[in-house]
């Protein structure tokens, strides 16, 4: 094995204990946590290093890429086709539209406008809107594909222009200072940092039943060859309602199976309730409390056995059933880093590990798995070297070299389902909020036809709700299922990390016409619910 020296220039004397070292910071792992941590700390003035995976849209033990899960194989790309499948309906309601407003004779320009526009940004997204709607999946993914390769690109010069160096290969712990890169020819070099940051991420996992090789994971279904015309999809999670959404959005016959009676578990009960009636209303079937049991290959696709008996047969089975953290090859135990029972690396408040030297961000730690909160974690963490810290007043997430360690903040955290129509929410749950509450909690909920609908005729009602404590007035929690609720909720996640009350909200002026006027104008509770007792729920 060849071994690294020391690659600095001259060194201070301020630096000169830690000059044995080739780099402040060894960073393995590009993703969104791992990007963050280096740059910053880079900028700063560390001298830092990544190593990386090689690209490839579909992830394994050995490829990746700089950008992560988020920009390769999730939040990005699922959010193109997410985009793209929201066209279907749009389209069809459009052509309502225009009928209407012709009938009508009210401003035909306007419509005219409004579908050259719609039209032109659907072409786009690989619909054709000729004879008949058609859409075609090949152009969207080309789409996709370049605009993922563009932000490869980009994060690769984000990292070289903060002076990252950047190493492509498996990385691995050797040492509490020490780390290995395997490169793509095999060779093995050594590298010394006196700190290691862990930022590999996490892995979709196929549930282990006979012919699960058969089924595939999010990896593969954002790069799939063709579109499924019948998807079957396992899993509860968002992963799995999103996919539902997109395949059926495209036109595909969808059946999405999940253990519980709702999906979305640890999403407030009453919008899950709501999810499952806008997923059955677009046409998904859903089947609670059913579980796969077995796949096996047929002439017409792949065979589908449920723990009900039931069989279906599709062309495309995804797993949405849950993600690993990327920990398994990295040799921590070796080293002496603790990992949890799921292969999480346990960390302190700070993402330091049992040993000292050795700090862990994002899903690796399994704490809250998304790419803001990996972002979080990596500004947190980020190194600052001393001297630069006595001249910048700028950087205050000094955690391993200013000695002011920054914890950071999962409170109010907002997050998006990106079904379609979306969910988003901020805070706690009513369950939460109820079980959690040592007084009473106050429930506002609107129920209303979006605008739009009302033209286009849709049957699809969108829910807003705010949980709020009764003693305090203090809003506690939002939650919002109908279009636009994730760029609404995080206006509503700003009011709640500065600890808006429920008169603060109503004291709000609205914006009109907007849905989001709503949760400024719900004045009276739909229930009060005592502390430690979800049930019964008292309609007032
Ligand atoms: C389908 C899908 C959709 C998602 N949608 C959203 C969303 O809408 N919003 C949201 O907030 N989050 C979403 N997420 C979650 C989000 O992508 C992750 O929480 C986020 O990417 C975690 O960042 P990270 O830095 O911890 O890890 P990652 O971004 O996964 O980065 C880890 C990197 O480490 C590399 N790596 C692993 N092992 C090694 C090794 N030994 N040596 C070198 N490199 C290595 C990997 O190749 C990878 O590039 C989604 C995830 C998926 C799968």
């Amino acid at each position: 094995m060849a071994r690294k020296m020391l690659i600095d220039g001259e060194l201070d004397k301020a630096n000169e204990a830690e000059s044995h070292y080739d780099f402040d910071l060894f960073v393995i792992g590009a993703g969104s946590g791992g990007v963050r941590a280096s740059r910053f700390s880079a900028q700063n003035g560390a001298k830092v290093a990544i190593c990386e995976l090689p690209f490839h849209p579909i992830s394994s033990e050995v490829i990746g890429g700089v950008g992560g899960t988020c920009v390769i194989r999730g939040c990005v790309p699922k959010k193109i086709l997410v985009y793209g499948a929201s066209f279907g309906p749009e389209l069809e309601h459009e052509e309502m539209i225009e009928i209407s407003v012709l009938l009508l004779k009210i401003s035909a320009l306007l419509s005219l406008l409004f579908s050259l526009l719609t039209w032109l940004d659907a072409r786009n997204y690989g619909w054709d809107v000729n004879e008949k709607i058609d859409f075609n999946w090949k152009k969207l993914l080309q789409k996709k594909t370049e605009e993922i390769n563009r932000l490869n690109g980009i994060y690769k010069r984000l990292l070289s222009g903060a002076g990252v160096k950047l190493f492509e290969g498996e990385g691995r712990v050797i040492g509490p200072n020490e780390v290995e890169v395997i490169q793509l020819d095999g060779t093995k070099i050594s590298y010394s940092a006196k700190h290691i940051l862990i930022a590999t991420g996490s892995r979709a996992q196929r549930l282990p039943i006979p012919g699960q090789e058969l089924g595939i994971t999010s990896d593969e279904a954002l790069s799939l060859e063709e579109l499924p015309k019948h998807a079957v999809i396992l899993g509860g999670g968002y992963i799995a309602v999103e996919f539902a959404s997109i395949w059926r959005g495209m036109g595909a016959k969808v059946d999405l199976f999940y253990r519980k009676d709702l999906p979305l578990r640890g999403f407030d009960d009453e919008m899950r309730e709501v999810v499952a009636k806008n997923l059955e209303g677009r046409g998904i079937k859903l089947h609670p409390s059913t579980n796969l049991k077995e796949l096996s290959k047929t002439e017409g696709g792949v065979k589908v056995l449920t723990d009900h008996g039931e069989e279906i047969v599709a062309d495309v089975v995804l797993f949405a059933t849950g993600r690993t953290p990327n920990s398994k090859r990295l040799n921590l135990e070796a080293v002496g880093v603790e990992l949890d029972k799921a292969g999480a690396i346990k960390v302190n408040q700070y993402s330091q590990t049992n040993m000292p030297s050795i700090w862990a961000i994002g899903d690796v730690t399994n704490r809250m798995n998304l790419t803001p909160v990996a972002l979080m974690e990596g500004t947190c963490f980020a190194v600052c070297s001393p001297e630069i810290l006595a001249l910048t007043s700028m950087f205050v997430s000094n955690t391993v070299f200013g000695g002011k360690p920054m914890a950071p903040d999962y409170s109010n955290i907002a997050c998006a389902v990106f079904c379609i129509p979306p969910l988003s929410v901020v805070g706690l749950s009513e369950q939460e909020a109820v079980e959690k509450a040592k007084g009473d909690i106050l429930i506002f909920t609107s129920t209303f036809n979006p605008m739009k609908n009302t033209i286009s005729g849709r049957q699809e009602k969108t829910m807003m709700k705010l949980v709020v404590d009764a003693e305090t007035d203090k809003v506690l929690g939002a939650s919002m299922c109908g279009p636009d609720a994730a760029e609404i909720m995080q206006g509503i996640a700003i009011a709640l990390k500065c600890g808006a009350t429920k008169a603060q909200f109503e004291s709000t002026v609205g914006i009109h016409p907007s849905a989001a006027e709503e949760f400024v104008t719900m004045r009276s509770a739909t229930r009060r619910v005592s502390a430690g007792t979800a049930k019964p729920r008292t309609n007032l």
